[in-house]
């Protein structure tokens, strides 16, 4: 006799089932995942515009989906961030500039934060810059500034009085001095201004 099953019996009769095909995938793990390939390769087309179309009709889960796959796989997505950057680099360029525009205020408090913590920083860019410009020889690091500045015990190298304000070239650029650590010295801004395009034989203090 045939008797209707009751709801649990059917729940369980399912589970039974699920269980028997979920062994039977793992023993066959190999034979299942060849015959998905094949199908795979024989319905690329169909298979794809199926996916497309659950996405679109799907977003939210969609994204939930993506967001889930991209946090599993970091590396392999910040590897193709940076692959693909370096293929762009005009794109990123690009992005860049309208975020500045964008966030003008934003990146000017970002820049002057920067400058405010890394003082030596900007002694170092200001100084290479102005050497550039000159085509002045000679180079000196964050450390070999901060070195001459502390020779002079953070004073003024001329009138050994007031708090070192800038870097002065002994032998001023104009005048082919270079820019290796020995032709720096820390100065007051009144001592500096004051001997402005001078040489030392020059300048009376
Ligand atoms: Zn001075």
């Amino acid at each position: 006799m045939c008797r209707k099953l009751t709801e649990d019996e059917r729940v369980e009769r399912n589970e039974r089932k699920r269980e028997r095909l979920r062994l039977l995938y793992i023993a066959n793990a190999e034979l299942y995942r060849a015959r998905a390939a094949k199908r795979y390769v024989e319905k690329r087309e169909e298979i794809r515009a199926r996916a497309r179309h659950l996405r679109a009709i799907n977003p939210e889960k969609e994204r939930a989906s993506a967001r889930r796959w991209a946090a599993a796989n970091s590396a392999r997505v910040l590897a193709r961030v940076i692959s693909w950057a370096a293929a762009n680099v005009d794109k990123v360029r690009a992005t860049k500039k309208r975020w500045v525009v964008k966030h003008a205020e934003k990146d000017r408090a970002a820049k002057r934060r920067y400058k405010k913590e890394h003082p030596e920083k900007v002694r170092e860019y200001t100084n290479q810059r102005r050497a550039r410009k000159r085509g002045a020889r000679g180079v000196c690091s964050a450390v070999q500034t901060a070195a001459r500045i502390a020779y002079y015990g953070g004073n003024c190298a001329y009138c050994r009085i007031l708090p070192y304000e800038h870097i002065d070239h002994v032998i001023p650029l104009s005048r082919g001095g270079s820019n290796w650590p020995a032709n720096l010295r820390p100065s007051c801004a009144k001592c500096n201004l004051s001997k402005g395009g001078k040489l030392l034989s020059e300048w009376s203090q």
